[in-house]
């Protein structure tokens, strides 16, 4: 979307008040913050295209950093493919590539500050106790009996926690905050617990980990990060973030005290985002991978056909609100296909073929015929398909007995082969049982390209393969993965899996004309009058083309 045209959203707000205030703009500061314990999905790029769009607008800087602080299911490879996914939406974090566990020795030595200045302590409760001493919303809790534990001795046993000397779960290290705040999270939270699992970058260094809310907010503030923008949900540790930050001496030689702005999470009708259900749909097969193309994920999308301007423009359109919602799916699709009808390669493909002998060409004659690549890119070039004394069109394309204002081929009526000439059907011919196995047809030589050669006009144009040339192919056709529309609020007591759409895929032999044979991944394609497409990367061989179908075409007659 050009500048100008960006809509004024609060968070574009806020940062122009700040550059009112004072702010240079190539100050602004922003970071995204994934944790790699799975593959990113558009609510990501959601985020992301914010972070990063609003460095960029504003001539800033915007950090990857990888919050790594459960290193129980955090991988590389879930790292390289965020870094991949962001790559693809046309983001770079130059060489500010950081890692919350780059500050594991630093966070340590905050840790001990407040433990030195009285503001945090070793507990001794059970999880369990932890719990119910911390109370509910609307009843103060009680005070652990840890609480006053002198300090000498909480930071005897913070050091011996680092050296592996407790099991998991015996001691945890809390912020002494109030326990009488209505905040639930700022009741003496924890902020490091033991756990004795290797990190995939730090291996086995440490047994003990931040808290997210302990590591995020001293990691924006390390980093200089000026405005650090999440989702809702985090609202309510707004107050803890502060805190962190203000009772260590994180600011001493910094300027810039970060702050945390909040917008609500992208919903998608028929989606399910959150990524530990994402993970189980992986882990029961249910789907091929993270990149299977009916994920919500980046990678899937990009399988699938999806374009990175398109999810950008999508990313843009929303908006940014303060509210939950459900954003309709069809604006998501309303956004590729407007992509895809300007950069996708137009090509011709049978699905239900019905076979045509033209009863007035040579036998063995083959025609190389002209046909415009992209009528909405000229730059896009032309290419030649061949035609010959045997076609194949769409079954649905004929019909014996029409209806009114069918303007497809019937008998006696004439239509046009896109590319090729005026088509008229001479005779039927039916199998024993009735059923149409093949058509008899003239062309008029005069009509060549399609063109009428006196004027004369004909209704319909419809698409077909030259039988001796065109190619058997896979094409995959999805549909949503789910059957509800709103797969963030479930009903009380059931499971997502009760909700899979079991015609997500549906698998189909069709019939493509022979340039298909090079398509490549990556290049959006689109059927003529059926749906838009990508060939798959992993499922193509030399002998067998794979196509995703993306999209389908807006006011696609064949979509019932
Ligand atoms: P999930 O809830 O799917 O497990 P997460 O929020 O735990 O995701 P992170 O890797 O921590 O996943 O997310 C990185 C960033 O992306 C965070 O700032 C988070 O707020 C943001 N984010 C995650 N999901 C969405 C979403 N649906 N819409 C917008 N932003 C999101
Ligand atoms: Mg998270």
């Amino acid at each position: 979307m050009p500048e100008e045209t960006k809509p004024m959203h609060f968070i574009r707000q806020i940062i122009a008040n700040d550059i009112a205030n004072g702010l240079p703009p190539e100050a602004v500061h922003t970071r995204f913050p994934p944790e790699p314990n799975g593959c990113l999905h558009i609510g990501h790029a959601k985020a992301f295209c914010l972070d990063f769009g609003m460095a960029l607008e504003n001539g800033g800087l915007c950090n990857l950093r990888f919050d790594d602080t459960n290193p129980d299911k955090e991988e590389t490879r879930f790292v390289d493919s965020i870094k991949e996914d962001v790559h693809w939406l046309g983001f770079d974090w130059g060489d500010r590539e950081f890692y919350a566990s780059n500050y594991f020795e630093l966070l340590y030595g905050f840790a001990e500050e407040l433990i030195m200045s009285g503001k945090a302590y070793v507990c001794t409760l059970s999880p369990e106790e932890f719990k119910e001493y911390r109370g509910v919303p609307g009843k103060p809790g009680k005070h652990s009996p840890w609480r006053d534990r002198p300090i000498e001795e909480s930071l005897d046993l913070f050091r011996r926690m680092r050296a592996g000397e407790f099991d998991e779960g015996q001691y945890v290290l809390r912020a002494k905050i109030d326990m009488d705040s209505p905040n639930l999270h700022m009741r003496d939270p924890a902020i490091y617990r033991i756990k004795k699992a290797g990190h995939h970058r730090t291996g086995d260094k440490w047994c003990i980990y931040p808290m997210y809310d302990f590591a995020h907010c001293l990691c924006d503030a390390i980093e200089g990060i000026t405005h650090s923008l999440c989702t809702l949900e985090f609202e309510v540790h707004r107050p803890l973030y502060d805190w962190f930050i203000d009772n260590t001496s994180v600011m001493k030689n910094l300027k810039v005290h970060p702050r945390q702005y909040e917008f609500a999470r992208l919903n998608l009708s028929y989606t399910m985002m959150s990524k530990r259900k994402l993970q189980q749909l992986v882990a029961e097969k249910i789907v091929d991978n993270w990149d299977d193309p009916r994920m919500p994920t980046l990678s899937g999308m990009r399988r699938r056909g999806y374009t990175p301007a398109a999810i950008k423009n999508f990313c843009e359109t929303i908006g940014l609100t303060k509210y939950n919602s459900l954003t309709d799916l069809a604006l998501l699709e309303h956004c590729v296909r407007q992509d895809l009808n300007k950069v996708a390669l137009r090509r011709m493909a049978v699905f239900n073929p019905l076979e045509v002998e033209i009863e007035n060409w040579e036998d063995g004659k083959v025609d190389m015929l002209d046909a415009v690549n992209n009528p909405e890119d000229e730059s896009a070039g032309s290419r030649k398909i061949p035609f010959g004394k045997r076609i194949f069109i769409e079954r649905a394309d004929f019909e014996e007995n029409p209806p009114k204002k069918f303007f497809r081929l019937s008998p006696n009526n004439e239509v046009r082969l896109r590319y090729a000439y005026f088509m008229k059907c001479k005779e039927v011919l039916k199998d024993s049982d009735g059923r149409i196995v093949k058509l008899i047809c003239t062309i008029d030589p005069d009509s060549r390209g399609g063109n009428s050669p006196d004027g004369r006009k004909v209704k319909g144009t419809i698409h077909w393969v030259s039988a001796d040339h065109c190619a058997k192919a896979e094409a995959r056709l999805y549909e949503n993965l789910f059957t509800r529309e709103d797969m963030g609020n479930l009903p009380e007591g059931s499971d997502f899996k009760e909700f899979l759409n079991p015609n997500s895929l549906e698998i189909k032999e069709i019939l493509i004309e022979p340039s298909l044979l090079e398509a490549k991944s990556g290049q959006p394609l689109q059927f003529e009058r059926n749906a838009y497409f990508m060939a798959d990367a992993k499922l193509s061989s030399p002998e067998r083309k794979v196509f995703n179908r993306t999209v389908t075409l807006k006011d696609s007659y064949q979509k019932a």
